[in-house]
């Protein structure tokens, strides 16, 4: 079997020939490449070079100029750092505040979603410009499924500190809700997963 690979993406496609446009990222057939099995690129010395003319985009809005910005310091990536690392510590402490009624972890949790739902703005603008300049906005499962999740996450966060801020006892071990609220944070933690493991898909796509 014949190895192609993306050449905007990484993505790797087993056939005979390349696929007419790229799974992932939508690119057309012509940036795929010929890889070994080692991925390293195989020089078709019979076959006519084709010229890609590269469309040389100057950046003239100040809005485009913040959209390159974006790409050059892979703010994106960066970005998802803060919930990515976060969001498992306050869904943690909520359990324990629930589970084990440790009413110092309920306080530590709230702080934490503040501290995500702040950085969210961020992490949804660069994803939105990463999307559409670097993938052309294609619209993939992979990126439909990427955008519901961070949407969800971003629902299930507001819920969470929306309803602790009405009810402070929420997270609370007496709290009639209590499994609701737990439940909430753990969805949140599971679309946050998602959204980081396709993102990795992204990223380290040339390696696998
Ligand atoms: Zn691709």
């Amino acid at each position: 079997m014949r190895r192609w690979k993306c050449k905007v993406c990484g993505y790797i496609h087993e056939a005979d020939e390349a696929p007419e446009k790229c799974p992932v990222c939508n690119a057309d057939k012509i940036h795929f490449v010929e890889v070994d099995d080692k991925g390293d690129e195989i020089a078709l010395i019979s076959e006519i070079v084709v010229e890609v003319p590269v469309q040389e985009v100057k950046p003239k809005t100040f809005r485009d100029r913040l959209a390159a910005l974006v790409l050059k310091l892979h703010l994106h990536p960066i970005a998802v750092h803060f919930p990515n690392g976060v969001l498992p510590v306050a869904v943690i402490f909520v359990a324990l505040a629930i589970l084990l009624g440790l009413a110092t972890f309920k306080e530590a949790a709230f702080y934490n979603m503040v501290f995500v739902l702040l950085t969210m703005p961020l992490v949804m603008v660069t994803g939105y410009v990463e999307w559409q300049k670097r993938y052309k906005g294609a619209k993939t499962a992979l990126f439909m499924t990427k955008i519901f999740c961070s949407l969800a996450v971003l629902i299930c966060l507001l819920i969470l500190v929306v309803w602790r801020l009405v009810d402070p006892t929420v997270a609370d071990a007496g709290s009639v809700n209590r499994m609701i609220y737990l439940g909430i944070s753990l969805a949140m933690l599971a679309a946050a997963g998602i959204a980081g493991h396709l993102g990795g898909k992204l990223v380290f796509g040339s390696r696998g």
